[in-house]
């Protein structure tokens, strides 16, 4: 039988719906310069290349600080 939607409380409704919330890792590929898992479609965190140049300028981490 279907519920009422009056009937049922937000905070329901609501954790129903968290539950199922960020369950999935996110999909990582190897970089083909450096070999590095990087996310697909992305350029590389640690080398700056995408499809085979380099798109972005990698800084080191907490160097660049000018
Ligand atoms: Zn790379």
């Amino acid at each position: 039988m279907a519920n009422l939607k009056w009937k049922t409380p937000r905070s329901k409704t609501r954790s129903r719906r968290a539950a199922n919330w960020k369950l999935s890792a996110v999909t990582t590929v190897q970089c083909p310069q450096c070999h590095q898992p990087k996310r697909p479609h992305f350029a590389c965190p640690t080398c700056g290349t995408y499809n085979g140049r380099t798109v972005v300028e990698v800084r080191d981490e907490r160097a660049g600080q000018e």
